[in-house]
């Protein structure tokens, strides 16, 4: 149920509200837009309708919310949502917002020669897994924490936020204390624990698409966290599995322009995890722009040839520099800017 409020709504009516609310037993999430204020409540809703709330004064009106999903719906928050990184970085807004690093933090080395090239090419966040959730229990498993205070130390060197995966929720002390934004990986979009978890933390987080999520179970899984009180999700659709075998997964750039439609939240493209090839992220990328992505995430690699993981899809520092320059006019041709 929402409860909209009016423009002039005094604070001992707002009090009066959330008060009534609560005594019914019902959690009021609220949400301060720039027109007014809306109040999401979470519960059952029978309670609500039996109470006549219309008739409260500063209430506007009570109107039901037909989604499974509640908080992160249009109906809840018309206005697209725009998240605070920090260091001036946000994502949502008319700035399209880039996050790009190697797919694993492999060494401090490598991750500085990263950082420096693609902060110059203008990227505004550093990416980097130091927990990685690879397919083979042989595969390179990340760092650690030592990957993590790589991490830290190097996007405060080179003045950028830093976003890496938590894959378990016992470590969710640790990446908070490093991390800008927390990543939620595609194969834990549905570990719902570890959605409650992010959801207690006042960081942003990156929700990425589960690998054969639909929509609607990718903005439940963003309802999960979001009604934990963390409204800072950022979600990223990052291809799914299809019949289609030449690429890694198949890039579902409708995702953007639909989940738009239905939620308020930010929306990023992952092109490199979607096509698995580097020579496809170019032309998926500007095509995410294009579509209305809020920002991208890129995987960048100094020497691609001997990357501890997804060096296939990795650009070159200067093949990332040379597409940062295409998306600046595809940005623009689309009324954002980068
Ligand atoms: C990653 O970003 O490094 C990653 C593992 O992505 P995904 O969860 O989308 O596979
Ligand atoms: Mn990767």
């Amino acid at each position: 149920m929402i409860i909209v409020l009016k423009p002039d709504i005094s604070k001992k009516q707002f009090d009066h509200v959330i008060e009534r609310i609560k005594a019914l037993g019902l959690k009021p999430m609220v949400s301060k837009g720039t027109e007014r204020t809306i109040i999401g409540v979470i519960g059952p809703e029978d309670q609500l309708r039996a109470q006549p709330l219309e008739v409260i004064a500063g209430v506007e009106k009570v109107m039901p919310v037909l989604k499974p999903y509640k908080l992160v719906s249009r109906e809840f928050k018309p206005e697209a949502s725009v998240i605070e990184i920090g260091n001036g970085v946000t994502i949502g807004g008319k700035q399209i917002a880039i996050m790009a690093g190697p797919c694993s933090v492999e060494n401090k080395q490598m991750l500085q020669e990263t950082a420096k090239a693609v902060h110059a090419a203008g990227a505004h966040i550093l990416r980097g897994g130091a927990y990685k959730p690879r397919t083979s229990p042989y595969a390179f498993q990340g760092l650690g924490e030592d990957g993590l205070k790589f991490l830290r130390d190097v996007g405060k060197a080179t003045d950028m936020p830093v976003v890496t995966e938590l894959v378990d929720t016992r470590d969710i002390q640790e990446v908070e204390q490093y991390a800008d934004i927390i990543q939620i990986g595609a194969r834990n979009m549905q570990n719902y624990e570890l959605l409650k978890e992010v959801g207690q933390s006042r960081k942003p987080v990156l929700l990425k698409r589960g690998l054969s999520a639909t929509i609607n179970e990718f903005l439940l899984a963003a309802e999960y966290i979001v009604s934990q009180g963390n409204f800072n999700v950022i979600l990223c659709e990052r291809g799914i599995r299809t019949f289609e075998a030449s690429t890694r997964f198949t890039l579902d750039l409708n995702a953007v322009p639909v989940i738009k439609k239905l939620s308020h939240l930010p929306v990023v493209v992952d092109p490199s995890h979607s096509t698995g090839a580097w020579d496809l992220v170019g032309p998926m990328a500007k095509a995410a722009v294009a579509c209305g992505a809020d920002g991208l995430i890129i995987e960048v690699h100094p020497n691609p040839e001997v990357a501890l993981s997804d060096g296939p899809q990795s650009l070159l520092p200067k093949t990332f520099a040379e597409l940062m320059k295409e998306l600046r006019k595809v940005a623009h041709a689309v009324g954002r800017t980068l």
